[in-house]
């Protein structure tokens, strides 16, 4: 298949900030690979899940990429995501919400953070301040890892996984939008490995084993506010899962948490104080500018981008 992402990342950002400055109504919370209501989907399995925590467009990670960036010391480019649910045989009773979960452990998604960065997409003048991958460059509009082996597999089947489920998909809705042409064909190869249903348990939905012991995290999650506490423990848990099952091994719990709480420096150590540099800059930046990356990721050491050829 062929898409046109030059001057776009439209999937890697919250581009919602721009209908409300352009004075329409923003879109709802999505998760790249979960059909929502409105997008075609199954109505009547999905319309009463409400995303708690993530972002729009969330990058789901499977549990061997959560180990990878585990190991590689990349976690803090990772926050949890769980959903509410209305009906509350869907669910458990965590504190005074009900979220959804598998045999009464609270199922959450493992995925990628997005900061506040300043960005032009789709031809625009002016940058705005949008909540963009941790690994998207704001001045060229490219993913940092693309090509690398932490380059996650639902970036890499977007956006075929979402034309293999018959919804539409983020191209054709930045083009309904903002014009321009970005899914140049529809005809694509069927995304390896798709990660729904039961095949999904343990190995991209996470079952959490203790939902007494979520109430503040979710209240945290809930405000935007999850602490790197709160982070740690979900990707420990996650690590710790074994696909196909709800189990979470005690042993590699442990070692994550270990392994979290080290904080050894390597490579990607830029990660974390790019996001938290992002968090503090923006109250203070009235007239956005991208190049501010090169300050505050190019400088710490964040890889560089190849450019439109
Ligand atoms: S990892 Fe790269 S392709 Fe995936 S959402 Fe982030 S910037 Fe986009």
């Amino acid at each position: 298949m062929e898409v046109n992402c030059q001057g776009c990342a439209g999937c890697c950002l919250d581009w919602r900030p721009l209908l409300e400055a352009d004075g329409e109504s923003g879109g709802r919370q999505r998760t790249r690979s979960v059909p929502r209501d409105d997008d075609g989907g199954n109505e009547q399995a999905f319309s009463e899940r409400v995303p708690l925590g993530g972002s729009y467009n969330f990058v789901a990670l499977t549990r061997d990429e959560v180990r990878t960036f585990l190991e590689r010391g990349m976690a803090a480019a990772l926050t949890p995501r769980f959903w509410t649910v209305e009906d509350e045989r869907e669910g458990v009773e965590v504190g005074d919400r009900h979220v959804a979960a598998v045999a009464g452990r609270p199922v959450f998604f493992v995925g990628l953070r997005k900061p506040p960065k300043p960005a032009a997409p789709f031809d625009r003048e002016e940058a705005t301040w949008l909540p963009a991958c941790v690994f998207l460059d704001p001045t060229t509009l490219q993913c940092r890892i693309h090509g690398s082996d932490r380059f996650p597999d639902e970036c890499g089947t977007y956006p075929e996984q979402t034309l293999a489920l018959g919804a539409e998909t983020e191209c054709e809705r930045v083009e309904a939008r903002f014009g321009g042409d970005r899914l140049l064909e529809r005809d694509h190869d069927e995304p390896d490995g798709l990660l729904f249903g039961p095949q999904a348990l343990g190995a991209k939905l996470f079952c959490h084993p203790c939902p007494d012991e979520l109430e503040g995290l979710l209240d945290r999650l809930e405000r935007g506010e999850p602490s790197p506490t709160d982070r740690a423990e979900c990707i420990a848990v996650a690590a710790a899962s074994s696909p196909g099952t709800v189990a979470v091994s005690e042993p590699h719990y442990e070692r994550a948490l270990e392994r979290l709480e080290s904080d050894e420096p390597d490579g990607d150590a830029w990660i974390g104080p790019a996001i938290e540099e992002w968090y503090r800059t923006r109250p203070g930046e009235a007239v956005p500018d991208p190049e501010l990356a090169a300050e505050i990721e190019d400088r710490r050491g964040a890889p560089e981008t190849p450019g439109w050829d």
